[in-house]
């Protein structure tokens, strides 16, 4: 489909084609199949415990084949480069990522048999080296303060191996119309097929923006009144006004949150922003686990966190969807750890204690 997209709300510039959205057959051919059609679950104890009236339903995109929500852009950018001859047998895939994107795209790459060479900030958790080593990619740590055009930085990187290996491609997630494209064909459909089309707000973080811009792309087009609430941690400055970016801190969340404002986020679609901590973000994804049972990532619980906040002004029989990216098993050793939560300030004996009491 040419920049003129008709469809409902798709405002996607420059040349892309849609796909339609089908359930997941019995048997797959290969594990990329596996990719969405993940579940849509009501979060009972925590919207309760914060008093909250509305319904509170998180989409736990931990469930795709590589863990996470970016494994969706990871194949749909890698089979439209196929489409498009861009991307040919013996090709070389180079990304810049904060992990996840870099594990979908390995994941498309160990299936379909391509070199993946991944960029990767310092900051990002051995957890995901080692899975993208698994999988088979080469990486190439980058400093996690370099500014996003230094040439030191994930991106200059990347851009500067592009220029050495021949026949590499970057697919960049940072402008790829699919990866918009991808939430608004599939992660919008399924939250509006399993709402039946009643969605009131929806809650997401944002790095790339893909999938908040994706998503809020089609929902606002199909559910007049929706609230799309995009999340940004304190040192980024994604969201807007731009007073709320005063800080410069640096934050220890992964995959949000950045130092220049990608082309894949459109935020004439976000109603409203609200900046994250990283406290509040871990001791969520923690309680996530334990009173729900639910193992997310940590910028899952920057989104829950966030939801619980602004979902308070929603009264009863209204319905807020909150959008989970990864795994914990992306930071078995951070956030999961009683002792790295209490080295890094973010817990401390008297919580670890009452944490534990309160299952007794
Ligand atoms: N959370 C995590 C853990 C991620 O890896 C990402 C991707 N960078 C996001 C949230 C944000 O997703 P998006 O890039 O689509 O905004």
């Amino acid at each position: 489909m040419s920049a003129t997209c008709t469809l409902p709300g798709c405002n996607q510039v420059g040349p892309h084609r849609h796909e339609q959205h089908v359930a997941e057959p019995a048997i797959l051919d290969t594990i990329l199949d596996h990719i969405g059609n993940t579940p849509l679950v009501r979060l009972n104890k925590i919207a309760k415990s914060e008093g909250l009236q509305c319904e509170l339903l998180a989409k736990c995109e931990f469930f795709n084949a590589g863990g996470s929500v970016k494994d969706r852009i990871g194949k749909r950018m890698v089979e439209e480069a196929e489409k498009d001859g861009r991307l040919k047998p013996g090709c070389t895939i180079i990304e810049p990522t904060s992990g996840n994107t870099g594990i979908g795209l390995a994941l498309a790459a160990a299936v379909k048999g391509y070199r993946t060479i991944i960029t990767l900030p310092e900051k990002m958790s051995q957890e995901k080296v080692d899975v993208l080593k698994a999988l088979g990619a080469e990486i190439v740590r980058t400093p996690t303060e370099a500014a996003w055009d230094a040439p030191e930085s994930h991106i200059g990187v990347a851009k500067r191996l592009n220029a050495e290996i021949p026949d590499s491609v970057i697919l960049d997630q940072y402008s790829n119309p699919y990866n918009p494209v991808t939430h608004y064909d599939h992660t919008a459909e399924e939250i509006y097929q399993a709402c039946g089309g009643k969605i009131d707000m929806l809650v997401a973080g944002a790095g790339t923006g893909g999938t908040i811009t994706g998503i809020a792309r089609k929902l606002k087009a199909l559910c007049p009144g929706l609230i799309v609430v995009g999340v940004d941690p304190h040192g980024s400055i994604l969201a807007q006004p731009e007073s709320l970016n005063s800080s410069t801190e640096s934050y220890k969340v992964e995959g949000i949150g950045y130092d220049f404002i990608p082309e894949a986020l459109d935020r004439s679609l976000i109603d409203r922003w609200i900046k994250s901590e990283d406290k509040e973000s871990f001791v969520m994804a923690r309680r996530m686990i334990r009173e729900e049972g639910i193992l997310c990532g940590g910028s899952s619980g920057t989104a829950v966190a966030a939801a619980v906040h602004a979902a308070k002004e929603l009264g009863p029989g209204k319905r807020c969807v909150v959008l989970l990216p990864d795994s914990v098993r992306n930071y078995m050793t951070k956030f999961l750890n009683d002792g790295w939560m209490q080295t890094n300030g973010f817990t401390d004996q008297t919580s670890l204690a009452s944490e534990a009491e309160s299952k007794k």
